[in-house]
């Protein structure tokens, strides 16, 4: 199965492909993780990414598109893959059937992950990270600690990332909509676009992704 993923920031959209890919056994191809790969292992696509980086500037799509070709023709990835944070603007994603259409390959499915602007903002701008620890993450609504400020796991100090403000996420909204929703469309002019909700429990997500993935499978 070939299925592309999209979401805001905030809908959970990297927890959900890590558990979509587990249990479709294909390969879970995130953007962020092709670009850490290619400069770490200093191929020219990820020198030419860090030039770009490095200057504060966007990598072009070319760059990105290439890295995620390249990757899409890793032996893992034969039967399927399942892209997340690619493609992120209507050119990627030309580009990426583009490339699908030479090999005579399609999509099978977009599955676009809905949740309302205000849970995205309460989301993100409610998260507390702790300073000895990045992985230990609390929510102030959904996973407050014992005792306000402080870590459960170690007794650090909670605080709030630069990213997570509230003004970050709402410019992090904007340049969604502007950018990437209208993939959407263009996917639904294709017909390949199913919408679930994002809220509720990670694995109740995950159940109600894969339903509606396999009900496009039997459609097809
Ligand atoms: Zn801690």
């Amino acid at each position: 199965m070939r299925i592309v993923l999209v979401g805001p920031p905030g809908a959970g959209k990297g927890t959900q492909a890590a558990f979509l890919a587990q249990n479709l056994s294909i390969p879970h191809i995130s953007t962020g993780d092709l670009f850490r790969a290619n400069i770490s292992k200093q191929t020219e696509l990820g020198k030419l990414a860090k030039s770009y980086m490095d200057k504060g500037e966007l990598v072009p799509d070319e760059v990105t598109i290439a890295m995620a070709k390249d990757r899409m023709e890793q032996p893992d990835a034969v039967n399927g893959f399942l892209l997340d944070g690619f493609p992120r603007n209507v050119s990627q994603a030309e580009a990426l059937d583009e490339m699908l259409q030479h090999e005579d390959m399609k999509l099978d499915g977009v599955l676009d992950l809905e949740v309302p602007e205000t849970e995205v903002v309460k989301r993100i701008a409610g998260r507390r990270i702790c300073r000895n620890d990045s992985a230990h993450v609390f929510h102030v609504s959904y996973k407050a600690p014992k005792q306000e400020g402080v870590c459960d796991v170690c007794g650090g100090e909670l605080y709030q990332r630069d990213d997570d403000s509230e003004e970050t996420v709402r410019k992090r909204l904007e340049v969604y909509h502007t950018q990437t929703e209208p993939i959407i469309d263009y996917y639904k002019a294709q017909g390949l676009v199913v919408t679930i909700s994002a809220l509720g429990k990670v694995e109740e997500v995950t159940g109600r992704a894969m339903e509606a993935l396999k009900r496009e499978d039997d459609a097809a």
